[in-house]
């Protein structure tokens, strides 16, 4: 199975994705987590990504396209792969489907703007694990704390208001209107189209999860 989850940040695409990718034994590939990956190890990637990541704005298509092209051909992804993230714009679309990597569904985590706001100004997390912590939703047990090392816990850059109003004007400006070019590709009748799958992301992660499974264990089977 070859799955692209498009959606609004934080609308859970990262969990999703992941849950999708070890029920189906699938690669899970975030262009996210690798751009921190790579800010966090200081790599040349990093460096060049950093700016962007941090200020909210979307990398340029150059160095995602590059590298997503690369991770698809790894041999864990002969299985097929979730692609979490990516693409993000129409030239990241259009170099997907010229590159003749083929997708078989596009599933749209349909999630309210007011939403994802609570869901990522809240979120808070441990830089040495990955835990990720709510202040509302998942609180640790002392506010600001890590339940298991004491240590403090920290807001993501990017997880800050003004940031994340900026990263939903690039979804709702660069992301939204490849959704509309799914659709009409899957309409054309071409046998290369996607499966174009809209699906509710409201809700908690099992039911959203459970709604998921549901849907691809039907078109899959
Ligand atoms: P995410 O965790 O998927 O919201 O990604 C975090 C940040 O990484 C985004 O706000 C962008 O700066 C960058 N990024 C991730 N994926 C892409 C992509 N496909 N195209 C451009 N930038 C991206």
């Amino acid at each position: 199975m070859r799955c692209v989850l498009i959606g609004l940040p934080g609308s859970g695409k990262g969990t999703q994705a992941a849950a999708i990718a070890k029920k189906f034994g699938i690669a899970h590939i975030s262009t996210g987590d690798i751009m921190r990956a790579a800010m966090k190890s200081g790599s040349e990637l990093g460096v060049r990504a950093r700016k962007a990541v941090e200020s909210g704005e979307l990398v340029s298509d150059d160095i995602v396209i590059g590298l997503v092209d690369n991770r698809v051909r790894e041999p864990d992804c002969r299985r097929g792969f979730v692609l979490d993230g990516f693409p993000r714009t129409a030239e990241q679309a259009v170099a997907l489907r010229d590159a003749r990597i083929r997708i078989d569904y596009v599933i749209e985590l349909d999630v309210p703007e007011r939403d994802v706001m609570e869901r990522m100004s809240g979120r808070r997390v441990h830089s040495g694990s990955g835990r990720v912590y709510h202040v509302k939703f998942c609180p640790p047990r002392v506010p600001d704390t890590d339940d298991v090392t004491g240590e403090p816990l920290v807001q993501r850059a990017d997880d800050r208001e003004d940031v994340i109003r900026v990263r939903i004007g690039a979804y709702n400006a660069r992301t939204l209107p490849i959704i509309s070019n799914y659709v009409e590709w899957e309409r054309s009748g071409d046998p290369a189209a996607p499966r174009f799958i809209k699906m509710d992301g409201r809700g908690s992660t099992a039911q959203v999860c459970e709604r998921l499974f549901t849907v691809l264990s039907a078109v899959a089977a």
